[in-house]
């Protein structure tokens, strides 16, 4: 039986202030979520003060957006999976289609951030999924499948049952537009099925979708057999709306 996560990626959005109130909001709705893995991952900077404020028994995990392959040295700007671990995160988001589109991030690199992060001790959220081309023109199988084969190349089936994947079509991160509850199910047991054919037990390997999720299509979204909670970028950042998927997921 997979445990249902639902981890919130708040880009680069907040300050202190920010931070702080929206904390308060998590911790005051999390009665009743014993059944649902609960997860933040705020920008680096604000990693210590959730760290601090979470880090007092509430039950929510939480991660880096990014991490670099290395473990130190002259890397100007960038953070290590050890570095994270010392913070205490539990997860890294590995491969946002924002890295692979914004910052040039190609599969190959992907692989080695996802191998780095379980070096460190993380568990990395691999993200993988179509653009709105790609869908259109009947390869979103194609690119979803290149895009797990390359991690599962250079570290094992096993390793990435071990993971967590997102499945983020690019059309419908922060567009307001969101899979079908059938469309996200299909790439969902395709990737289960993927990891399985590639030699590792995928039953309890979860799968999170992401893409404009919100309160009212969470449910039907989570209804679906190979949906396993969510990676939530914009309603992550209100406490209500996050705390009103982690219930759907709950459910
Ligand atoms: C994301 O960026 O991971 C995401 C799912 O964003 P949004 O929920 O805003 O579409």
């Amino acid at each position: 039986m997979r445990r249902a996560l639902v981890a919130g990626n708040w880009k680069m959005n907040g300050n202190r202030a920010e931070a702080s109130a929206l904390v308060d909001g998590i911790v005051s709705g999390l009665d009743g979520l014993d059944a649902v893995d609960v997860a933040v991952c705020p920008p680096f900077i604000l990693i210590p003060l959730v760290a601090e404020r979470f880090g007092n028994g509430a039950a929510v995990t939480w991660g880096g957006q990014n991490m670099d392959i290395h473990e130190s040295g002259a890397y100007t700007g960038e953070v290590s999976g050890h570095m994270l671990r010392d913070f205490g995160c539990t997860y890294v988001i590995v491969g946002h289609s924002e890295r692979r589109t914004l910052y040039g991030e190609d599969d190959a690199l992907v692989a080695e951030k996802f191998a780095a992060a379980q070096r460190a001790g993380l568990v990395p959220i691999l993200c993988v999924g179509e653009s709105l081309e790609e869908r259109e023109t009947g390869r979103t199988e194609t690119v979803v499948g290149r895009q797990i084969d390359a991690v599962v190349s250079n570290s094992g089936a096993d390793a990435v049952a071990d993971a967590v994947i997102a499945y983020e079509p690019v059309w419908a991160i922060g567009t307001g537009r969101t899979a079908t509850p059938e469309q996200a199910q299909d790439v969902h047991r395709f990737i289960r099925e993927r990891i399985a054919a590639a030699g590792a037990r995928a039953d309890e390997l979860r799968v999170l979708y992401g893409g404009s999720m919100k309160p009212d299509n969470a449910a039907s979204l989570m209804a679906q057999p190979d949906v396993d909670g969510g990676l939530i970028g914009g309603a992550s950042l209100k406490a209500a709306d996050f705390l009103a998927i982690c219930r759907a997921a709950a459910a």
